[in-house]
């Protein structure tokens, strides 16, 4: 059975990189009818806070995924929260210890400082550890250590090898042992285990099949598979994913746009369009079919559609999901997404007014005019506010066609009010047809004949489409609007 997890160090808010990596997984393990497993890797405490576990679970329950197994929802390798595992990576850390694959090491900080000043002096390109304590007779130091001496655990790389593994999207990758940062601390003084002897511990544990993770995790591999050596375990298969840069070559960060899925979400992305995106971040399925579903990428997914290159990040691309996203919706749905936007920002009233049910129903009724138009959810409300309050008067020349005057105008605007009545009641086909055929009697153009109306009906030049307009005001308030332009 494949079991993959996402492994998330709660010291940020989830970000697109983040997303990525977690759907990938989430995807694999759908694609193979395997588990996909949570795990907060929250080692550091001092970059911890309780605010970044909360914007883990709001950030994936908003996008509607959801995990096999994980901290809210328990499993048979609970607990899946490292900070309530400590007490065994310090158990697997003491067995690596009798097993000769690693040693306690009793050297103070003032000693490493020491060597780190004498190496800048000498410019010695030697880096990490110098190994000191390896060469100490292990029952002597397991003495100093029960005595109580201060120590940390470190990992006793076997020297003068190669470690080797396969990586599905880089191929096989070679490390020699001595290049490997030499014998890494696995037990901190304080009893807290590193990132490293977590990681490795809990993948075994958890039963993990495959690793999908960034590919800025690439260097600690070596040293990982160093690790499942020494416990005498078989590693995960590995497959690190292509970097997710802006559209300058460098790695996606804030100077590009927004980053965090909480910032997308309230610029008025929907779930189901960042899916879509982010899960074409260096994978490509189908030749010319760009909407899938989260069920048609699982269904699609597979390590061999991965690509090697780094994926660019385009918001263009984003924001044309998130319009195609819009037009999917049933009027009701999308009137229920917009809904905040508009209660903030006043248009049934004073800002935070809710809709009386009949703003209600104009709302929902409105949507047509607005979803082909919209990239965004927040941008709905100022295309509507025509509709809710009668428009500030427009300046005279906003009702000018083109190298005409405001005589003209009165005239045209005079004219075409004879048609509004019916436009109010029949088809924008049957409306459209009208102008048309009065526009060629009269001998002008149609669309001179329907600015001014629509600067008169809309209060703006640019505008949702005018027959559906003047539909939903209905013939009085199209009338009123008409005759408040020609007084
Ligand atoms: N906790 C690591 C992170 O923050 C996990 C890396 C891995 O997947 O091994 O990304």
């Amino acid at each position: 059975e494949v079991r993959v997890r996402y492994a998330p160090s709660p010291t940020g808010l989830q970000h697109i990189g983040g997303v990525r990596t977690a759907l990938f997984n989430y995807l694999f393990a759908r694609s193979k009818g395997g588990k996909f497993i949570l795990r907060l890797e929250d080692t550091d405490q001092t970059r911890y806070d309780p605010a970044y576990v909360q914007n883990l679970y709001d950030t994936f329950n908003w996008l509607g995924i959801h995990w096999d197994e994980g901290p809210d929802v328990g499993g048979p390798a609970a607990p899946y929260i490292q900070s309530q595992r400590f007490a065994l990576y310090k158990e697997y850390a003491e067995k690596l210890v009798a097993m000769g694959q690693a040693y306690y090491c009793f050297c103070t900080e003032d000693r490493l400082e020491k060597i780190r000043k004498e190496r800048e002096e000498s410019k010695s390109s030697e880096t990490g550890y110098d190994r000191h304590c390896r060469a100490l007779d292990p029952a002597e130091a397991a003495k100093r250590a029960q005595a109580g001496e201060s120590h940390v655990i470190r990992l006793k790389i076997p020297l003068g090898e190669v470690t080797r593994f396969h990586d599905h999207l880089l191929g096989d990758i070679e490390w020699k042992n001595d290049d490997v940062n030499p014998d890494p601390v696995l037990l901190k003084s304080d009893g807290f285990p590193t990132y490293h002897l977590a990681n490795v511990v809990d993948d075994h544990l958890m039963q993990v099949t495959h690793v999908l993770r960034a590919q800025e995790w690439i260097p600690s591999t070596p040293l990982h598979v160093i690790m499942y050596k020494a416990f005498g375990w078989d590693h995960p298969e590995y497959c690190h994913l292509p970097m997710v840069m802006g559209q300058d070559g460098k790695k996606l960060s804030k100077r590009h746009g927004a980053t965090s899925i909480d910032e997308f979400r309230r610029q008025g992305y929907l779930p189901e369009a960042l899916i879509n995106y982010v899960a074409l971040l260096g994978a490509s399925y189908e030749e010319g079919k760009d909407i899938y579903t989260v069920a048609e990428l699982a269904e699609r997914f597979s390590l061999d559609k991965l690509n090697k290159a780094p994926a660019i990040f385009d918001y263009k691309k984003l924001e044309w999901y998130n319009g195609q996203y819009i037009r999917m919706k049933s009027d009701a749905e999308l009137a229920t997404l917009i809904e905040p936007y508009a209660v903030s920002s006043g248009l049934f009233g004073e800002p935070g007014t809710a809709p009386s049910e009949a703003q209600r129903s104009l709302f929902v009724a409105a949507m047509p005019l607005i979803k082909e138009r919209l990239s965004f959810l927040h941008e709905g409300p100022a295309k509507l506010t025509y509709l809710f309050d009668e428009p500030a008067m427009p300046q005279k020349e906003e009702f000018f066609p083109k190298k005409a005057d405001l005589a003209v105008a009165i005239n045209l605007l005079t004219m075409v009010r004879e048609l509004v009545p019916a436009m109010a009641r029949q088809s924008d086909e049957a409306s459209e047809a009208m102008v048309k055929q009065y526009a060629e009697e009269k001998q002008v153009k149609m669309g001179d004949l329907m600015m001014p109306l629509r600067v008169a009906i809309t209060g703006s030049r640019v505008s949702p489409p005018l027959f559906g307009s003047i539909k939903l005001l209905g013939e009085a308030k199209a009338l009123a609007r008409v005759d408040r332009a020609l007084e």
